[in-house]
């Protein structure tokens, strides 16, 4: 697979970048960050498309999911999380290598954090006013 940046990493990632890892799948902390510690769990294979992956793989992304949650809250202590998994380039998907966003949020990143990941269309996100 030529010019695919998550295939060169699965391909020569070196141990200290590797965060968690299965025979499927493995996860390395995003290159730019929305938060501290905001990380990506990718399949080895290369798929772009989250729903193609054989369901084994999908599975086992979740499996390990858990896994980096339990990493990131120990080495940078949290205040909560959000999970997300952009499903082509329509719907913000900006490499073509299907992953899940782990994304640590800590009190006060942002001034109202109501909605979450609801601000994937601002226009709609707050319902409770
Ligand atoms: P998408 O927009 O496709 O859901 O997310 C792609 C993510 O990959 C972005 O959060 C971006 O910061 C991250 N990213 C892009 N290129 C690289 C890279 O070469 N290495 C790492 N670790 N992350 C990358
Ligand atoms: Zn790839």
């Amino acid at each position: 697979m030529k010019d695919c940046s998550f295939c060169d990493i699965v391909n020569r990632a070196t141990d200290n970048q590797i965060l968690c890892e299965s025979e499927m799948s493995l996860s390395f902390e995003d290159k730019y960050p929305v938060s501290l510690g905001h990380s990506l769990l990718i399949p080895r294979m290369h798929e772009p498309n989250f729903f193609k992956l054989p369901t084994s793989n999908q599975f086992d992304l979740w499996k390990l999911l858990t896994e980096l949650q339990e990493i990131l809250t120990e080495k940078y202590q949290p205040d909560g999380f959000n999970i997300g998994v952009n499903v082509n380039s329509d719907a913000g998907q900006t490499v073509e290598h299907a992953h899940i966003h782990l994304i640590p949020r800590y009190k006060g990143d942002v001034a109202d954090p109501r909605g979450g990941i609801r601000w994937v269309i601002p226009q709609n996100a707050p319902y409770w006013d």
